[in-house]
């Protein structure tokens, strides 16, 4: 695993040193609750290794990006929003006109409403 960001608050998470109500991990993701929700269902899901944007994903991440994937699922269905009849929303912001403000890939898991496309 490459080492942490120094600055990088997603890292901190990882490390433990900054606290986060985690709802789901496994060797190489971690999901805990967005710390402002703007839907009922609000999760994080990140890679514990450090990869700054959706941007900076490559070739060799693959195995990476499926368990990104694997852990979103994982939580949809135990916030109980996956089964046919619900659904969820997965959104990875990259750069400002995304609002993205913490540089550590991220999957927000939104979902628990019906939600509008195209988003705002
Ligand atoms: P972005 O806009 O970069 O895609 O999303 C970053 C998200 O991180 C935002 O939705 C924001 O509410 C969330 N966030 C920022 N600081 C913290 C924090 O300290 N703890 C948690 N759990 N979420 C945070
Ligand atoms: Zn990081």
């Amino acid at each position: 695993m490459s080492d942490p960001a120094p600055t990088c608050l997603f890292c901190a998470i990882v490390a433990g040193a900054v606290p986060a109500e985690v709802v789901a991990e496994t060797p190489d993701t971690l999901a805990f609750r967005d710390i402002n929700p703007f839907a009922p269902v609000h999760v994080l899901v990140i890679p514990k290794r450090h990869i700054a944007s959706a941007a900076e994903v490559g070739p060799a991440d693959g195995d990476l990006l499926a368990a990104l994937f694997t852990t979103a699922k994982a939580v949809a269905d135990a916030e109980g929003i996956g089964g046919p009849d619900r659904g969820y929303r997965l959104v990875a912001n990259v750069g400002p006109d995304a609002s993205n403000t913490v540089f550590h890939l991220h999957l927000h898991v939104l979902g628990g409403r019906p939600m509008d496309w195209p988003p705002g």
